[in-house]
């Protein structure tokens, strides 16, 4: 392990690290669905599993990215919508819905980090009018966008230095993953939130078998019991946690109240992370060697979201020059992703593709796969081999 690792384990205080994923692309993925030039370097930690970047960025590369490059919910794109009963629900929704019945009674004051454009607060201004809220983002433009909703919103991130307001209720909505300083950043959160306040905390979950393990920015990669742990330690009991949201897949949500922190001793599970890198680690190997065997061949992907900035970052796809991205959402069609031009699935009848790669969540793979039948096209699957 080379000496620049400063790390401790936010779950067991360890400061042992083993080497876990080490990709050479050249290549990386951000959890904003970007691929910019990187080496994916993760370790785990050996005593609870917990696994985090290699490497910490400074305080100013943290700046630059979240000042300027990051573009989830900081942009005035519109927001991602999840697919459900037959009706498309923004992810502002799924998230005001959720963290709704958690809220403490009769809450005065409300502070959201890392509010983005503030897509989940203006829900909440909206319906509690009286009640005072405030948001602390660190994309400059997405502050802009939160002040034309008219929300009260500061530009900043939470460090060690920052102190704030005194509030009642505090949400940090898949921003704990991003935070290469969980201790500050909870204490910072601690002090701020009142006797009887209560701390929301949204993130991935690896006890889901997803693949933000992948993504650059994301420092840290707990389950759910690491989560509880990390929150015990700095003083925050979990008194309500839910990880299997019917359409948020692999997020888990955490209610806290403030306790005094207790050396909690996490529950190790060095299985789950392992079992999510070797998952994706199959697939991407599975998707090399089908492609190997395929020098010249016209391929197009199946998908325009993340699954193919995933498979483009991590897999020599990358190194292709590709057809066309395939997508039944007629919102998509005409854009670019990645480069590649979004069609329709009937663009298939004109024969300009000689391959169809799935690059969408494998559990839509069989669907697709017959809906593709009637076209004369080979078609792959990166799962097909998996038992
Ligand atoms: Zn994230
Ligand atoms: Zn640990």
């Amino acid at each position: 392990m080379s000496r620049d690792v400063q790390r401790i384990c936010p779950a067991c205080g360890s400061m042992d690290w083993e080497e876990l994923v080490h990709i050479g692309t050249g290549r990386v993925m951000t959890g904003d669905q970007r691929i910019v030039p990187g080496h994916l370097h993760k370790i785990m930690c050996p005593c609870c599993g917990v696994a985090a970047n290699a490497r910490v960025l400074s305080a100013e590369e943290l700046d630059h990215l979240y000042g300027d490059s990051y573009i989830l919910n900081t942009h005035g794109r519109e927001e991602h919508h999840f697919f459900s009963m037959g009706r498309l629900i923004p992810r502002s929704e799924v998230f005001y819905e959720w963290i709704l019945p958690h809220l403490p009674r009769n809450f005065k004051t409300l502070l959201e980090i890392g509010c983005g454009e503030g897509n989940v607060l203006a829900r909440f201004a909206d319906a509690f009018p009286g009640r005072s809220f405030f948001g602390l983002e660190g994309s400059h433009q997405a502050c802009e966008l939160a002040k034309v909703k008219g929300l009260s919103v500061e530009q900043g991130l939470v460090s060690g230095d920052r102190s704030l307001p005194p509030v009642d209720a505090i949400l940090a909505l898949n921003v704990l993953e991003h935070v290469e300083f969980p201790g500050p950043f909870l204490a910072a959160i601690h002090k701020s939130l009142g006797k009887d306040g209560r701390a929301i905390f949204t993130l991935p979950v690896q006890d889901y078998p997803g693949y933000d393990l992948f993504f650059a920015e994301h420092v840290w990669h707990f389950t759910s019991r690491h989560c509880q742990a990390v929150l015990a330690r700095h003083g925050f009991a979990t008194v309500y946690a839910d990880v299997t949201h019917p359409i948020n897949h692999g997020i888990g949500i955490f209610v806290c109240e403030k306790m005094p922190s207790a050396d909690a001793t996490p529950y190790p599970d060095l299985v789950s992370i392992i079992r999510n890198k070797d998952i994706w680690f199959t697939r991407f190997t599975v998707t090399d060697n089908w492609l190997e065997l395929r020098p010249g061949k016209r391929i197009a992907l199946f998908g325009a979201s993340e699954v193919v900035t995933l498979l483009l970052a991590f897999t020599s796809l990358g190194g292709r020059s590709l057809v066309a991205c395939i997508d039944e959402d007629p919102s998509r069609l005409g854009n670019r992703k990645h480069g590649i031009e979004v069609v329709a699935p009937e663009w298939l009848a004109i024969g300009k593709a000689d391959a169809v790669l799935l690059a969408i969540n494998p559990k839509y793979h069989a669907t697709v796969r017959e809906k593709l039948d009637k076209y004369q096209v080979e078609i792959f699957s990166f799962v097909e081999q998996e038992s």
